[in-house]
């Protein structure tokens, strides 16, 4: 049986031009045009559809994808959680909305508000003094964070500090914005049990550190113990400690991060406070200062005077003196913001505790029920995500790639694959709090099964040659990335036409 969802959709320019409208327009009155000459000689080249064939067009596309209103999606070091659609409604009331940020401020002191009730919940839920809102992704943040710390060591005059320590397990985007910022980049070893080496770093740590960046709960679902250790060796040493908040999920409402001696971490809100951002975009990286740092903050952001709101717009102001600038167009990523705000304060305090209990709860519920098949990388309870080695597959011929393309074929998101790289045929598994008991089952059936067939070693050409039912079965990956085709040329018909 041909699934609807596999039919071939071809692009709506695509379509076969012809005479057909959904609608009718009359023939223009007169006969004299007014173009200056420049009227269109050859046919415009857009095909005309009828609504239904809109709507099929559209529908279908939609059901090309895999997404998170369809199914689990355990993608780790995402979370890919639901997104409620209470935040959609209120990102859509006409007074956020309809808004513009160059409206006199008197008129939209209501949106001021919300950036500043925003700051202050995640300057609770961090314990730091201050929060830069404009950084538009997490790695943005991190670029925030290292520039702020840039900018406090040269105020400081300790401009020789060119070096900023990176674990090995860490997120791609830890040493892509510290490169970016202009600092080179050392790893440090994680140890047997996938947290940093406390050793190896204390050893490199020197005048020539500007700052350590780590994950914290790391790219390996575990928390790092050693976290106050690690920061009292940072800041012994004269560095800054920046924590990468991607993984605030498995700890928001449990404790701060004044406590963790942390100087910068940013907050992905659209993972930790619910944005659909599977496509990439839009998302939002506050990123919350210590004491230290927060003078270094870009601008702008929001101000009380008397019972007014007011944006900072330029560095060098009374209250902006030491700003590194600014980072992003206008004040950030507004529908973000609202979004941020509805989930939280929907949530409260103590849903928001729930949270990371019921994510953590749920990543270990995988663990356990997988482990008889899959080989977890650590033994224990993990945070909000699972690590599993591809040992279990050793011998079997199948590897993890085909092990994970198998798992579209029984309706499911593949987990993360390869990542973190320390970890050889890594799969990671995110559940998110928002997964019910049942559907973590229905994956861990599925899983346990392809286990299991697996194990055999009789069907490694199942493995290799999946997924069958998809509507693109293996894609060219390196290939896509290193030469995206951004253009559309028409297809030869439209050619013709023309
Ligand atoms: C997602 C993620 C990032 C990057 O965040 P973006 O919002 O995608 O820029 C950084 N570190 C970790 C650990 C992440 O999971």
């Amino acid at each position: 049986m041909k699934n609807n969802f596999l039919h071939e959709e071809p692009l709506i320019f695509e379509y076969p031009v012809s005479d057909n409208s959904a609608v009718d327009f009359d023939s223009p009155l007169g006969e004299s045009e007014n173009l200056g000459g420049i009227k269109r000689s050859n046919p415009i080249g857009l095909s005309s559809l009828s609504e239904p064939e809109v709507v099929r067009h559209y529908t279908r596309l939609s059901r090309q994808n895999y997404s998170i209103d369809t199914g689990l999606y355990p993608l780790g070091s995402c979370t890919m959680k639901h997104n409620p659609r209470l935040n959609e409604k209120m990102v859509r009331l006409k007074g956020f909305m309809d808004i513009h940020p160059f409206q006199p401020e008197k008129t939209i002191q209501g949106a001021y508000k919300a950036i500043n009730l925003l700051s202050d919940w995640l300057i609770d839920l961090t314990g730091l003094p201050a929060v830069a809102m404009s950084p538009a992704a997490g790695a943005h943040g991190e670029l925030c964070g290292l520039m702020c710390i840039r900018a406090a060591h040269e105020h400081n005059g300790e401009n020789e500090r060119k070096v900023v320590l990176v674990p090995e397990s860490a997120h791609g985007t830890n040493p892509a914005s510290a490169s970016l910022c202009g600092y080179s980049v050392e790893s440090i070893p994680c140890n047997s049990k996938g947290r940093v080496d406390l050793d190896a770093l204390n050893n490199r740590l020197g005048d020539d550190i500007a700052a350590v960046m780590i994950t914290n709960p790391n790219t390996c679902g575990l928390f790092e113990t050693d976290a106050l250790r690690i920061s009292d060796a940072v800041h012994n040493a004269g560095a800054y400690f920046y924590m990468d908040g991607a993984n605030f999920n498995a700890i928001v409402g449990r404790l701060t991060l004044k406590q963790l001696g942390v100087d910068a971490m940013h907050i992905n809100l659209h993972k930790t406070f619910s944005t659909p951002h599977g496509g990439g975009g839009p998302g939002a990286g506050p990123t919350v200062l210590s004491e230290s740092l927060a003078p270094f903050a870009p601008v702008p952001f929001v101000v009380k005077k008397n019972k007014n709101l007011f944006m900072v717009e330029h560095s060098g102001s009374n209250q902006s003196e030491f700003s590194i600038g600014r980072m992003k167009g206008f004040h950030g990523q507004f529908g973000v913001f609202v979004r941020a705000l509805s989930y939280i304060m929907s949530l409260g305090a103590d849903g928001l505790s729930q949270v990371s209990g019921d994510a953590v709860l749920n990543a270990n519920y995988l663990r356990v029920r997988l482990s008889k098949y899959l080989t977890p990388f650590h033994n224990g309870t993990c945070m909000h995500e699972v690590l599993f080695d591809g040992s279990f597959l050793d011998g079997t011929g199948t590897r993890t790639i085909d092990f994970a393309k198998a798992m579209i074929d029984s309706g499911f998101h593949p987990p993360t694959m390869y990542f973190p790289l320390v970890v050889e045929g890594a799969l990671l598994f995110e559940p998110t709090e928002t997964e019910s008991r049942q559907s973590l089952d229905e994956l861990i059936d599925a899983v346990i099964k392809l286990a299991k067939k697996a194990m055999k070693k009789e069907t490694p050409e199942f493995f290799e040659n999946s997924p069958v039912n998809a509507p693109r079965l293996r894609l060219d990956e390196t290939l896509a990335a290193r030469k995206p085709i951004l253009r559309w040329t028409p297809n030869p018909v439209l050619k013709a036409a023309e």
